[in-house]
């Protein structure tokens, strides 16, 4: 894996441009449940019924409740950033990493210090008003919740909505359009804790791979090691900081 690894730092350090894609993997070594599978957040303790966009319209007050149960299953106190995280925000610190495109909504990337963040599902660390598009950092919102202010309200009178994708919403259009254009236009492209099965992480890394390098790191086989210059079936928290090592002296 050593030589994979030196080789991999080598074209990174070449590259005009690097991109990662991370998915649900490198957050579960923070300690966030993964969303599906065993032990998952879907189907094993909440019903996606609960949080699809049709809900929060018919029943705000109802949907809020249940986000807070969701919040605190998803967020035990004393979730951080992890190694993972902190190498790619580093990466971009030292000019070698361009942007970060994330499949998650735990923050942890903004939290780490990545500037250049492209979160596919927007973050439930902010909430935005379905009236007048404001946006708010989410944690007092919540705060409110829990006093029972539900659903909470905008100044403007609007409900406040988790800054999510709900089940029945659509990617929006810009920010799908910022990752296939990061994407295309990456030399090399990392795609790292995420089974790349689900749209538009499935279609990303192909599109990269199309004329750059394409580095896979996950634990389980994923969709897109056919096409993959590297794979490594391998930890993030312990592979990340191997590679920032050989990339950054
Ligand atoms: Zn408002």
């Amino acid at each position: 894996m050593t030589d994979r690894l030196d080789s991999l730092a080598a074209e990174l350090r070449d590259a005009d441009s690097v991109v990662a894609l991370t998915g649900a993997g490198i957050s579960v070594p923070s300690g966030i449940p993964p969303f599906r599978g065993d032990g998952g957040i879907w189907g094993d303790q909440f019903d996606p019924a609960a949080f699809h966009i049709s809900r929060f319209e018919r029943d705000p007050a109802g949907f809020w409740t249940d986000r807070l149960e969701l919040h605190d299953a998803m967020r035990p106190s004393g979730i951080e950033p992890n190694i993972a995280h902190d190498a790619l925000a580093t990466l971009e610190r030292e000019g070698v990493l361009d942007a970060v495109v994330t499949q998650n909504t735990d923050g942890l990337h903004a939290e780490a210090g990545t500037q250049r963040l492209v979160e596919l599902h927007g973050s439930a660390e902010r909430v935005v008003c379905r009236r007048c598009g404001e946006q708010e950092t989410a944690g007092p919102v919540r705060e409110r919740v829990r006093d029972g202010e539900t659903p909470p309200h905008c100044d403007c009178g609007g409900v406040w909505k988790p800054d999510v994708v709900l089940f029945g919403e659509q990617l929006g259009r810009e920010t799908l359009a910022d990752a296939r254009e990061l994407a295309e236009e990456s030399d090399a492209f990392l795609a790292i804790g995420s089974s790349l099965q689900v749209e538009p992480a499935a279609s990303l890394p192909r599109t990269a791979a199309r004329d750059g390098t394409l580095a896979v790191v996950n634990l389980d086989k994923t969709g897109s090691d056919g096409v993959a210059d590297y794979v490594f079936r391998a930890d993030v928290t312990e592979l990340l900081p191997r590679l920032l090592e050989r990339v950054v002296d």
